[in-house]
């Protein structure tokens, strides 16, 4: 554990929606950079004072904060969408941006005007955007659909972290709203994305929604070479199937560890920060009896060699989001 503080480290999945001095502080101590991801989600403020927020950060300490855009999907249906979308992408990596963000709201809340169905990612209409981003080299980070225990009741839910999320949110929580798509469409059309953009450079945010099998997930990395994706907020999953599948769990980190990118997700919690840098490390790097708010029993850590967390905690970042200034 010694080695835990000064390990160059990167925080691939942060948010901070209000300055806080602390987050200097922690990043300073704990030798990490915090990327700061702005979401077109209504529990968050306007992307106009997300962006202010993460500008103020990296203008008082540009070492150790960075962030990833994103953009309004409203009055999308409209003529000059895109026209003004591009702009403000543009506007946005000029600023500093290292990557743009699109949500789940895609997939699982917009409604199509023509038809009532829901706009889902795979939709020709997003053709261009990915188009846009390839030729740019923009990274995307996409959180699309939820994890699979969306779709079930509260009690069958695999994850406490999940069952308290759905039981706060009941607004997202599939299994209540039948008429939103179902989890296999969600993967099957973000997929089809990755197969028809294959220059993409992607990151699936939590696991690229595939979190309850690291099988389904090396699938994904063998068939999409630009397919990343980014650990924050299940990493509970994978410490759920190490309990009976250790070694293959040990095995896949390490076979994958140029595609796994460090998250926390932590969110205006600079506690919760700390306690997943501190959780996260003590079972990704040694092999002590861990524990998790997450699952019930105890697991044990996976010790992974050093080159495996030098690329997971820093150097897979730093050639993702490559306008990363180090
Ligand atoms: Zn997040």
């Amino acid at each position: 554990m010694k080695l835990f503080k000064s390990f160059p480290k990167i925080d691939s999945h942060f948010h901070s929606t209000f300055y806080n001095p602390v987050y200097e502080k922690i990043a300073k101590e704990y030798n990490i950079k915090l990327i700061n991801i702005n979401t077109n989600a209504n529990v968050f403020p306007s992307m106009k004072v997300q962006e202010t927020i993460a500008l103020e950060y990296i203008l008082k300490n540009k070492k150790h904060f960075s962030f990833i855009a994103s953009f309004e999907m409203d009055g999308w249906e409209n003529e000059g969408w895109y026209e003004k979308t591009f702009a403000r992408i543009n506007n946005s990596m000029e600023k500093g941006a290292v990557g743009v963000k699109i949500w789940k709201n895609i997939g699982m809340e917009i409604i199509k005007s023509l038809d009532k169905s829901y706009l889902m990612i795979d939709d020709t209409f997003f053709d261009p955007l990915f188009k846009y981003l390839s030729e740019n080299r923009i990274p995307l980070l996409a959180h699309l659909g939820e994890p699979k225990n969306c779709w079930l009741p509260l009690h069958e839910m695999t994850s406490k972290r999940n069952r308290m999320y759905y039981t706060n949110n009941p607004e997202f929580h599939a299994y209540l709203h039948p008429d939103i798509p179902h989890y296999e469409l969600q993967i099957q059309a973000r997929d089809n994305v990755l197969a028809k953009f294959p220059s993409l450079v992607f990151v699936g945010a939590h696991l690229g929604s595939l979190e309850w099998s690291y099988e389904e997930l090396a699938l994904r990395f063998d068939k999409y070479p630009n397919f990343k994706v980014d650990l924050s907020s299940r990493l509970g999953h994978l410490q759920l199937q190490s309990k009976n599948r250790y070694d293959d769990i040990r095995d896949f980190f390490i076979k994958y560890s140029d595609r796994i990118l460090y998250g926390t997700d932590a969110y205006d919690n600079p506690e919760k920060l700390t306690s997943s840098l501190f959780n996260d490390w003590k079972f990704l790097s040694t092999n002590q009896n861990c524990e998790s708010t997450e699952i019930s029993s105890r697991f044990k850590g996976i010790e992974l060699p050093e080159e495996s967390l030098y690329k997971i905690y820093y150097e897979n970042s730093t050639k993702v989001y490559h306008n990363l200034s180090h």
